[in-house]
Protein backbone atom coordinates (compact mmCIF):
# COMPACT_ATOMS: atom_id res chain seq x y z
CA UNK A 1 0.00 0.00 0.00
CA UNK A 2 1.23 3.44 -0.13
CA UNK A 3 1.61 4.74 3.26
CA UNK A 4 5.14 2.64 2.66
CA UNK A 5 5.89 4.94 -0.12
CA UNK A 6 7.79 8.42 0.36
CA UNK A 7 6.16 10.44 -2.19
CA UNK A 8 7.05 14.15 -3.36
CA UNK A 9 4.40 17.02 -2.78
CA UNK A 10 5.09 18.63 -5.62
CA UNK A 11 7.87 17.78 -8.62
CA UNK A 12 9.74 21.11 -7.29
CA UNK A 13 10.73 19.46 -4.17
CA UNK A 14 12.59 16.55 -6.10
CA UNK A 15 16.20 16.62 -6.21
CA UNK A 16 16.75 15.10 -9.83
CA UNK A 17 20.90 15.57 -9.03
CA UNK A 18 20.51 12.20 -7.10
CA UNK A 19 18.86 10.48 -10.27
CA UNK A 20 20.99 12.19 -12.82
CA UNK A 21 24.23 13.10 -11.07
CA UNK A 22 26.16 13.91 -14.69
CA UNK A 23 23.64 16.31 -15.62
CA UNK A 24 23.35 18.39 -12.25
CA UNK A 25 23.36 21.54 -12.69
CA UNK A 26 21.93 22.04 -16.51
CA UNK A 27 18.30 22.22 -15.06
CA UNK A 28 17.38 19.55 -17.33
CA UNK A 29 13.91 17.63 -16.12
CA UNK A 30 12.70 14.17 -17.15
CA UNK A 31 11.29 14.34 -20.53
CA UNK A 32 10.36 10.49 -21.11
CA UNK A 33 8.35 8.77 -18.60
CA UNK A 34 7.72 4.96 -18.63
CA UNK A 35 4.96 4.30 -16.45
CA UNK A 36 5.14 0.47 -15.11
CA UNK A 37 8.45 0.00 -16.47
CA UNK A 38 8.98 -3.03 -15.22
CA UNK A 39 12.49 -4.70 -15.48
CA UNK A 40 13.49 -1.41 -17.45
CA UNK A 41 13.92 -2.68 -21.03
CA UNK A 42 12.35 0.27 -22.32
CA UNK A 43 14.76 2.77 -20.45
CA UNK A 44 17.94 1.22 -21.28
CA UNK A 45 17.47 0.68 -25.13
CA UNK A 46 16.18 4.22 -25.19
CA UNK A 47 18.98 6.07 -23.31
CA UNK A 48 21.86 6.05 -25.99
CA UNK A 49 19.52 6.76 -28.87
CA UNK A 50 18.23 10.19 -27.27
CA UNK A 51 21.94 11.37 -25.11
CA UNK A 52 20.20 14.30 -24.74
CA UNK A 53 17.07 13.52 -23.14
CA UNK A 54 16.25 12.29 -19.25
CA UNK A 55 13.71 9.22 -18.84
CA UNK A 56 12.28 8.35 -15.82
CA UNK A 57 10.72 5.42 -15.22
CA UNK A 58 7.65 4.33 -12.08
CA UNK A 59 6.66 1.04 -11.01
CA UNK A 60 4.71 0.07 -8.24
CA UNK A 61 6.58 -3.36 -7.15
CA UNK A 62 9.33 -3.17 -4.40
CA UNK A 63 11.83 -6.03 -6.01
CA UNK A 64 10.98 -4.68 -9.55
CA UNK A 65 11.86 -1.03 -8.75
CA UNK A 66 14.79 -2.18 -6.61
CA UNK A 67 15.99 -4.34 -9.50
CA UNK A 68 16.04 -1.66 -12.39
CA UNK A 69 17.91 0.36 -9.96
CA UNK A 70 20.59 -1.89 -9.10
CA UNK A 71 20.60 -2.49 -13.15
CA UNK A 72 21.04 0.61 -13.77
CA UNK A 73 23.98 1.43 -11.20
CA UNK A 74 25.31 -1.44 -12.64
CA UNK A 75 25.45 -0.18 -16.47
CA UNK A 76 26.30 3.11 -15.34
CA UNK A 77 29.70 1.43 -13.76
CA UNK A 78 30.43 -1.06 -16.65
CA UNK A 79 29.84 1.41 -19.31
CA UNK A 80 32.19 4.15 -17.52
CA UNK A 81 34.80 1.75 -16.88
CA UNK A 82 34.68 0.78 -20.58
CA UNK A 83 35.98 4.27 -21.28
CA UNK A 84 39.03 3.88 -19.72
CA UNK A 85 42.18 2.32 -21.17
CA UNK A 86 42.56 -0.94 -20.84
CA UNK A 87 45.86 -0.82 -19.67
CA UNK A 88 49.41 0.64 -18.74
CA UNK A 89 50.66 -0.35 -22.28
CA UNK A 90 47.46 0.03 -23.88
CA UNK A 91 48.03 3.63 -23.33
CA UNK A 92 51.48 3.75 -24.34
CA UNK A 93 50.84 2.93 -27.47
CA UNK A 94 49.21 5.35 -28.39
CA UNK A 95 50.26 7.93 -26.82
CA UNK A 96 48.57 10.77 -28.35
CA UNK A 97 45.40 9.50 -28.81
CA UNK A 98 42.86 11.88 -27.38
CA UNK A 99 40.56 11.19 -24.80
CA UNK A 100 37.44 9.55 -26.33
CA UNK A 101 34.34 12.36 -25.82
CA UNK A 102 31.69 10.46 -24.96
CA UNK A 103 28.21 11.57 -24.04
CA UNK A 104 26.93 11.00 -20.06
CA UNK A 105 23.90 8.62 -21.76
CA UNK A 106 26.45 6.40 -22.90
CA UNK A 107 26.88 5.87 -19.17
CA UNK A 108 23.36 5.55 -18.86
CA UNK A 109 23.26 8.16 -16.79
CA UNK A 110 20.17 9.67 -18.68
CA UNK A 111 17.80 6.75 -17.08
CA UNK A 112 16.41 6.24 -13.90
CA UNK A 113 13.59 4.75 -11.70
CA UNK A 114 11.03 5.74 -9.03
CA UNK A 115 8.90 3.42 -6.69
CA UNK A 116 5.74 4.81 -7.34
CA UNK A 117 2.13 4.25 -7.62
CA UNK A 118 1.69 6.20 -11.06
CA UNK A 119 -2.30 6.21 -10.82
CA UNK A 120 -2.31 8.55 -7.74
CA UNK A 121 1.12 10.20 -8.08
CA UNK A 122 2.77 10.62 -11.40
CA UNK A 123 1.71 14.92 -11.38
CA UNK A 124 3.84 14.69 -8.14
CA UNK A 125 6.85 13.86 -10.12
CA UNK A 126 6.07 15.65 -13.62
CA UNK A 127 5.64 19.50 -13.99
CA UNK A 128 2.46 21.07 -16.57
CA UNK A 129 4.01 20.38 -20.31
CA UNK A 130 7.37 18.77 -19.14
CA UNK A 131 7.01 15.70 -21.09
CA UNK A 132 7.67 14.86 -24.61
CA UNK A 133 6.75 10.97 -24.19
CA UNK A 134 4.80 9.24 -22.24
CA UNK A 135 5.21 5.19 -22.65
CA UNK A 136 2.45 2.67 -21.26
CA UNK A 137 4.09 -0.91 -22.29
CA UNK A 138 1.97 -3.83 -21.97
CA UNK A 139 -0.07 -2.65 -19.00
CA UNK A 140 -2.01 -4.86 -16.79
CA UNK A 141 -5.17 -5.74 -18.37
CA UNK A 142 -7.27 -6.24 -15.31
CA UNK A 143 -9.69 -7.90 -17.83
CA UNK A 144 -12.94 -8.10 -15.14
CA UNK A 145 -15.24 -5.19 -15.79
CA UNK A 146 -15.18 -4.58 -12.39
CA UNK A 147 -11.82 -4.30 -12.18
CA UNK A 148 -11.68 -1.53 -15.64
CA UNK A 149 -11.48 1.16 -12.77
CA UNK A 150 -8.21 -0.23 -12.20
CA UNK A 151 -6.74 0.67 -15.74
CA UNK A 152 -4.25 2.70 -16.20
CA UNK A 153 -5.89 4.75 -18.82
CA UNK A 154 -9.10 6.11 -17.91
CA UNK A 155 -10.53 10.14 -18.34
CA UNK A 156 -9.60 10.71 -14.83
CA UNK A 157 -6.27 9.94 -15.41
CA UNK A 158 -5.81 11.11 -18.95
CA UNK A 159 -6.60 14.80 -17.71
CA UNK A 160 -3.46 13.97 -15.65
CA UNK A 161 -1.37 12.59 -18.62
CA UNK A 162 -2.19 16.00 -20.86
CA UNK A 163 -1.32 18.19 -17.98
CA UNK A 164 2.31 16.45 -17.61
CA UNK A 165 2.83 16.41 -21.74
CA UNK A 166 3.66 19.17 -23.55
CA UNK A 167 1.14 19.92 -26.77
CA UNK A 168 2.76 17.43 -29.25
CA UNK A 169 3.96 15.20 -27.11
CA UNK A 170 3.15 11.57 -27.67
CA UNK A 171 1.67 8.85 -25.50
CA UNK A 172 2.62 5.70 -26.79
CA UNK A 173 0.30 2.74 -25.67
CA UNK A 174 0.72 -1.07 -26.99
CA UNK A 175 -0.99 -4.45 -25.33
CA UNK A 176 -1.22 -8.12 -26.40
CA UNK A 177 -4.75 -7.79 -25.45
CA UNK A 178 -6.75 -6.28 -27.84
CA UNK A 179 -9.77 -5.81 -25.64
CA UNK A 180 -7.77 -3.58 -23.60
CA UNK A 181 -6.01 -2.02 -26.93
CA UNK A 182 -9.42 -1.18 -28.16
CA UNK A 183 -10.07 0.34 -24.88
CA UNK A 184 -7.43 2.57 -24.09
CA UNK A 185 -7.81 3.18 -28.01
CA UNK A 186 -11.06 4.29 -27.33
CA UNK A 187 -10.66 6.61 -24.36
CA UNK A 188 -7.79 8.63 -26.08
CA UNK A 189 -10.48 9.21 -28.89
CA UNK A 190 -13.25 10.77 -26.87
CA UNK A 191 -10.46 12.49 -25.33
CA UNK A 192 -10.49 16.30 -26.64
CA UNK A 193 -6.35 17.09 -25.86
CA UNK A 194 -5.62 14.06 -27.56
CA UNK A 195 -5.17 13.63 -31.04
CA UNK A 196 -4.89 9.77 -33.28
CA UNK A 197 -0.96 9.51 -34.67
CA UNK A 198 -0.70 7.29 -36.82
CA UNK A 199 2.20 4.99 -36.43
CA UNK A 200 3.29 5.85 -40.31
CA UNK A 201 3.18 9.50 -39.65
CA UNK A 202 5.43 9.10 -36.59
CA UNK A 203 8.16 6.98 -38.36
CA UNK A 204 8.13 9.39 -40.94
CA UNK A 205 9.01 12.29 -38.27
CA UNK A 206 11.86 10.40 -36.95
CA UNK A 207 10.20 8.74 -34.03
CA UNK A 208 10.85 5.23 -35.61
CA UNK A 209 13.53 4.06 -33.11
CA UNK A 210 11.13 5.19 -30.64
CA UNK A 211 8.55 2.74 -32.39
CA UNK A 212 10.86 0.00 -32.95
CA UNK A 213 11.46 0.21 -28.99
CA UNK A 214 7.72 0.15 -27.95
CA UNK A 215 7.67 -3.27 -29.62
CA UNK A 216 10.63 -5.16 -28.60
CA UNK A 217 12.79 -3.76 -26.07
CA UNK A 218 10.57 -4.52 -23.03
CA UNK A 219 10.59 -7.91 -21.24
CA UNK A 220 6.86 -8.42 -21.50
CA UNK A 221 7.36 -7.31 -25.25
CA UNK A 222 9.38 -9.88 -25.70
CA UNK A 223 7.60 -12.64 -24.21
CA UNK A 224 4.84 -12.21 -26.66
CA UNK A 225 7.23 -12.37 -29.09
CA UNK A 226 8.24 -15.92 -27.62
CA UNK A 227 4.14 -16.88 -27.28
CA UNK A 228 3.74 -15.53 -31.13
CA UNK A 229 1.23 -13.19 -29.45
CA UNK A 230 -0.17 -9.95 -31.34
CA UNK A 231 0.87 -6.49 -30.73
CA UNK A 232 -1.73 -3.38 -30.59
CA UNK A 233 0.39 -0.37 -31.33
CA UNK A 234 -1.71 2.92 -30.14
CA UNK A 235 -0.17 5.74 -30.12
CA UNK A 236 -1.52 9.91 -29.16
CA UNK A 237 -0.47 13.23 -29.96
CA UNK A 238 -1.14 15.66 -27.04
CA UNK A 239 -2.85 18.44 -29.06
CA UNK A 240 -2.15 22.06 -28.91
CA UNK A 241 -5.08 24.44 -27.57
CA UNK A 242 -5.20 28.33 -27.45
CA UNK A 243 -5.67 28.99 -24.22
CA UNK A 244 -5.13 26.83 -21.15
N1 LIG B 1 6.12 -2.13 -19.28
C1 LIG B 1 6.80 -3.34 -18.83
C2 LIG B 1 7.06 -4.24 -20.00
O1 LIG B 1 6.53 -4.00 -21.08
O2 LIG B 1 7.81 -5.22 -19.81
C3 LIG B 1 6.02 -4.05 -17.72
C4 LIG B 1 4.68 -4.61 -18.10
S1 LIG B 1 3.87 -5.42 -16.71
C5 LIG B 1 2.64 -6.39 -17.45
C6 LIG B 1 2.98 -4.08 -15.95
C7 LIG B 1 3.83 -3.38 -14.91
O3 LIG B 1 3.14 -2.23 -14.41
C8 LIG B 1 4.15 -4.24 -13.72
O4 LIG B 1 5.55 -4.24 -13.50
C9 LIG B 1 3.39 -3.59 -12.57
O5 LIG B 1 4.02 -3.75 -11.32
C10 LIG B 1 3.36 -2.14 -13.01
N2 LIG B 1 2.27 -1.34 -12.46
C11 LIG B 1 0.98 -1.70 -12.34
N3 LIG B 1 0.24 -0.71 -11.81
C12 LIG B 1 1.11 0.31 -11.57
C13 LIG B 1 0.96 1.61 -11.01
N4 LIG B 1 -0.23 2.03 -10.57
N5 LIG B 1 2.05 2.39 -10.92
C14 LIG B 1 3.26 1.95 -11.34
N6 LIG B 1 3.46 0.74 -11.89
C15 LIG B 1 2.40 -0.09 -11.99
Amino acid sequence: SDHSLDYPSSPRDIDWSTHYPAYAGTGKLPEFADVGCGFGGLLITLAPLFPDTLMLGMEIRVQVSQYVEDRIAALRVTAASADQPASASASAAAPTAPATAVSPSAHYQNISIVRANAMKFLPNYFAKHSLSALFFLFPDPHFKSRKHKARIISPTLLAEYAYALRPGGIVYTITDVKDLHEWMRSHLEAFPLFEYADEEALRAEGKGPIIDAVYTSTEEGKKVERNRGDKWLACFRRIEVQRE
